[in-house]
């Protein structure tokens, strides 16, 4: 960091303690031929949906003068019918909320449930939005643990949770940047604990990131929140929708929850366009399903291909596969970045992390580690 960079004159500026030092998310949004490093649906959106957007939005356009509905009550309401319709279990529109992005709703979520004095836990490795998240909301993050082939033991988990007896508990599910899903079983069990862990109050808040579920060859956890009030599922329009543009998520809970998370929400923070390009969005989504299950062969494809080039590939739910083992993760992702593809490196010791493509991109990718593995192997033979 040069002395005159933004952030060594940021720590100039009198911000709080806990946020001096620190660097924001940042994956590279580098322009190179292939991307495949954030997780996004390589799937432009169809013209007829993008026609049907310009439409929905010219008319949302006609009343701009006004704020949008606070409630967004029509989307919320198509977005129960998308996840009552999908996951199995009907839930209805006082049960759902939306923001901009599921990392809105998780903001929100920790400025209502934890905040300062209070604690999140969540399973590393998984999304670094939770403990980002937690730090931009005060709340203290403490780092759970998983084992070796990044599953959740629940003896640990359990242990954890009785230990540090947090007031909101992350379970990732598919987990990013892993793959791995999480068994129904297991997030009883850690609900269980949360509960028990604070009985001294009124439980702790258990949020299940589904945001890649719609990849999972495991069905959603949503039938979970029937009866558990302190349980929150929370989705996105981002991957499987294909719309990370749009910036639109949301969860689905008690409404009680919903309720409480109408405390902190920004008034009109969801605008009349946004509102109206997800509700194009929804008219769509069987066509958009049908990507999904491109992507998903995709997906196994690159499973199966790694693995034939002797790489050890973590079984994936999601829409990315996570693969290795390297001595020098970075120096792998580098070479792969020489030839034109961009993947992840997540800072997971001796792993990195592909997204799944278009066919040709994958090819692409592939053809990368073949010819990096090669370069690397002859490159130990001189030694
Ligand atoms: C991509 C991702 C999200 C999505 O965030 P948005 O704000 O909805 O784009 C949420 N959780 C996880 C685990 C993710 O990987």
């Amino acid at each position: 960091m040069t002395k005159n960079s933004p952030v060594s004159r940021m720590d100039e500026l009198p911000i709080r303690d806990e946020l001096r030092g620190k660097s924001p998310y940042g994956a590279p949004q580098l322009d190179v031929p292939v991307r495949l490093n954030t997780n996004e649906n390589p799937y432009p959106l169809p013209e007829p949906l993008v026609r049907r957007i310009a439409e929905r939005v010219t008319e949302a356009a006609r009343h701009l003068n006004r704020y949008p509905d606070r409630d967004a009550i029509e989307l919320r309401t198509a977005l129960a019918a998308y996840l009552t319709r999908t996951a199995g279990h009907a839930v209805t529109t006082e049960q759902v909320w939306a923001a901009n992005g599921s990392n809105e709703v998780i903001q929100q979520l920790l400025q209502t449930f934890g905040g300062p004095g209070r604690t999140a836990l969540g399973f590393e490795p998984s999304y670094s939005m939770h403990a980002l998240i937690s730090r931009g909301t005060g709340t203290g993050w403490i780092s759970g643990p998983r084992n070796d082939d990044f599953t959740i033991d629940v003896e640990a988990a359990r242990a954890a949770i009785a230990e540090h007896r947090p007031d909101v508990v992350f379970v990732c599910s598919p987990n990013n940047p892993t793959g791995t899903a999480v068994e129904a079983d297991t997030v009883l069990a850690l609900y269980e604990a949360a509960q028990a862990a604070r009985a001294d109050t009124a439980g702790a808040l258990v949020v299940v990131d589904e945001a890649y579920v719609e990849f999972s060859h495991h069905p959603s956890l949503l039938r979970l929140i029937e009866g558990r009030p302190n349980l929150v599922l929370s989705r996105t329009m981002s991957k499987a929708f294909g719309a990370a543009g749009l910036r639109l998520g949301y969860l689905a809970a008690d409404p009680a929850v919903v309720d409480a998370v109408q405390l902190v929400r920004l008034p009109y923070h969801l605008s009349s366009v946004t509102q109206a390009t997800a509700l194009a969005a929804l008219e769509h989504t069987d066509t958009l399903l049908g990507y999904v299950a491109q992507l998903k062969g995709e997906r196994d494809r690159l499973v199966a291909e790694l693995r034939a080039l002797d790489c050890q590939v973590v079984a994936s739910d999601a829409n990315f596969v996570q693969f290795g083992l390297f001595d020098d993760a970075h120096a792998v992702w580098q070479a792969i970045l020489d030839h034109g593809v961009l993947v992840r490196d997540n800072g997971v010791p001796g792993w990195l992390r592909v997204t799944a493509g278009t066919p040709a991109e994958n090819d692409a990718f592939l053809d990368a580690v073949r010819a990096v593995l090669k370069e690397r192997s002859l490159k130990e033979n001189k030694r």
